[in-house]
């Protein structure tokens, strides 16, 4: 069997006495995507923060591509890892978010080249050279030389992904990368996703867009409060959910 990319057992995560997280187990194979559903506070941000090392898990296991986040393993014993450690894990893994956050005082383009020169060394030339081939792959070939505040948030949020590939990872994470996109916005950014589901990335996406998750998902996981409540392919979860409370949240998003 091949390694998943993501791997969570029971995983456990607090803040102070407030359990977020209280054993999430799931795994995400090579190629796939997964998206999260669940209501607001269930947890959803924490987890994606979790595999992402922007947070610390409490239990549990986690590892993406067979490397355990946060630690070492040596016998039995875990050794937390040292942060240019962390920093050259997270480096293989693109997370976009619902607020794009870009830099205002570059460009489309030199947004997307920033980090693969700053943080991986990549000669300028090839920086711009692969960051024109995003931009384009995103649908602004002709906005490179944009600036920020030049561009709709559907075209920002465009270019944000564009940036996340640009470090070439081998996981991408997606937190409601269009909740905060006027509905018009939104169809754009989604068929930016869908190209890269179909270019075969691993994708692990928290999304409201029950459309997306139907047709583009290879499994779905919904939580509530700290838990999966069931998890299966689009059609078991979204159209024919066992659970009552799975039931309850799509009656009042669908
Ligand atoms: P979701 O993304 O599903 O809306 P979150 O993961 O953002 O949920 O939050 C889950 C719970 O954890 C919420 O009760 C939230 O208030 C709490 N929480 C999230 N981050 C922190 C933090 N840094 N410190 C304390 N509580 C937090
Ligand atoms: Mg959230």
């Amino acid at each position: 069997m091949t390694e998943p990319m993501v791997r969570a057992e029971s995983v456990l995560k607090r803040f102070g006495r407030l359990e977020v997280l209280k054993g999430i187990s799931l795994t995400v194979a090579p190629g796939d995507v997964t998206c999260i559903i669940g209501p607001s506070g269930s947890g959803k941000s924490t987890f994606l923060r979790c595999v992402n090392h922007l947070e610390q898990i409490d239990g549990g296991r986690l590892s993406v591509d067979g490397e355990l986040v946060g630690y070492r393993q040596q016998g039995d014993k875990l050794y937390e890892l040292r942060e240019s450690e962390v920093a050259r894990n997270r480096a293989d893994i693109g997370m976009v978010f619902q607020h794009f956050n870009l830099f205002g005082h570059m460009t489309a383009l030199q947004n997307v080249c920033e980090a693969p020169v700053q943080v991986k060394n990549v000669p300028k030339r090839e920086a711009r050279e692969f960051g024109l081939d995003l931009l384009s792959r995103v649908g602004l070939g002709d906005k490179c030389d944009a600036y920020p505040a030049q561009l709709s948030g559907g075209q920002q949020q465009r270019v944000a992904i564009a940036r996340a590939l640009a470090m070439r990872p081998k996981l991408m994470l997606f937190d409601e990368p269009t909740s905060a996109l006027d509905p018009e916005l939104v169809g754009d950014v989604l068929a930016v996703m869908r190209g890269l589901a179909e270019d075969g990335m691993t994708m692990l996406v928290v999304t409201h867009e029950m459309g997306f998750a139907r047709e583009v998902a290879d499994m779905v996981v919904f939580m509530d409060e700290g838990f999966i409540v069931e998890a299966g392919t689009p059609d078991q979860v979204l159209v024919h959910p066992r659970e009552a409370r799975t039931r309850d949240f799509l009656s009042r998003v669908l």
